[in-house]
């Protein structure tokens, strides 16, 4: 598993990358135009080569998220029209971009008047293979590529939208033909708000067993690490920092499941405020790293930090004997010097917690989703 982090790409898409780098990511999500404007950003040649060019030297992983306006379930022609173009428009840069992926929510239907399931998952599937068709022959023009996956994002289940479960994920899925670069994003955020109980190792393994039951291993491609302010099955899309939400030690079970391995875990986390530091790329990297040799183990963990949040990083309230049993390298040569200066950090982390946790609401409303 490697770690990324939606950074801003303001002063040029190639600042990403840099800003990424900066605070020890292996991976990099960006918006490629602004989140809230349907008008696409004219990147400048030179930006779209340096961004590859770094992109290539330095990360492992880079995706983009679409814009929040899309939403090509909506029954209004107007608006799925203008969605569509959207989506297109982002797979086209995504493929200038050498990107893995274009991750997108699949949007609401707003109540009764959206039409069967059906008709719904049939608009959203139109909507994919226009995107899909134009990042493939963008990618073709790039670099003789098929140009990015396109990824529907599992929802947090609020209001009308949809792919807040499997059932609804794998519907849209087949309704675009099993397209081969048709995939999912998985939030753990929005999975633990939508019901599942990402912290619990049995019921990951059930909903990792429906998932690739329904649509086949080979389509989760990327997942969102993001811990959540909201409680499990609130359906409230609130992100919160890494061990400091409701899921708190949970996500341990979350990152170390078997299934997500070689996977790139993208953070949407404000951060102290700004969006994700060195600190919280460190702190999700700590959790993977030590990861609890048994499911016990993260059982008692998990039990120990709830109901009422603890700020002790979970790690360090292992004992010695434990430490050793879960400390064992998980990627290459440089993770256990990664996770040694993770746990230098950790102590200042701790520190800092609590001093952050009343000025942390303030930006929510900008963070990626
Ligand atoms: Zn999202
Ligand atoms: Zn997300």
């Amino acid at each position: 598993m490697y770690f990324g982090a939606h950074l801003s790409s303001s002063g040029g898409i190639d600042k990403a990358v840099e800003r990424a780098v900066d605070i020890g990511a292996d991976a990099v999500q960006v918006f490629t135009q602004s989140p809230r404007m349907w008008r696409p950003t004219n990147h400048k040649p030179e930006n779209i080569a340096r961004f590859r060019e770094l992109r290539e030297k330095h990360l492992q992983g880079a995706v983009a998220h679409a814009i929040y306006l899309i939403n090509v379930a909506s029954d209004d022609p107007e608006l799925w029209e203008k969605s569509t173009a959207a989506l297109e428009q982002t797979m086209v840069i995504g493929a200038e971009l050498g990107l893995d992926a274009v991750i997108f929510h699949p949007g609401s239907h707003k109540g009764a008047d959206g039409g069967t399931t059906q008709q719904v998952a049939g608009r959203i599937a139109k909507a994919c293979l226009r995107a899909l068709k134009a990042g493939a022959q963008a990618g073709q023009a790039a670099d003789g590529t098929n140009g990015p996956w396109l990824l529907l994002e599992n929802s947090a289940g609020q209001g009308g939208t949809i792919g807040r479960n499997t059932e609804e994920l794998a519907s849209l899925v087949h309704a675009a033909d099993d397209h081969p670069h048709l995939g999912i994003c998985l939030d753990s955020c929005h999975w633990w708000v939508s019901g599942v109980d990402v912290g619990d190792r049995a019921v990951l393994d059930a909903h990792i067993g429906e998932l690739d039951d329904a649509i086949g291993p080979e389509r989760l491609r990327v997942i969102h690490l993001n811990d959540s302010k909201a409680p499990l099955g609130s359906n409230k899309d609130r992100h919160e920092n890494i061990g400091e939400g409701e899921i708190g030690a949970g996500l341990h079970t979350f990152l170390n499941h078997p299934r997500f391995e070689g996977l790139g875990a993208y953070l949407e986390v404000a951060g102290g405020g700004d969006g994700p530091r060195a600190e919280d790329v460190a702190a999700a990297r700590a959790m993977r790293a030590n990861r609890p040799g048994k499911k016990k183990a993260a059982t008692a963990i998990k039990n120990v930090a709830r109901p009422e949040f603890d700020a002790t990083p979970p790690s360090a309230k292992r004992t010695p004997g434990k430490a050793k049993a879960g400390a064992k390298p998980v990627a290459k040569g440089s993770a256990k010097g990664k996770a040694k200066v993770a746990g230098a950090e950790k102590a200042r982390r701790a520190a800092k917690i609590k001093a952050r946790a009343e000025s942390k609401n303030k930006t929510d409303g900008k963070r990626p989703r």
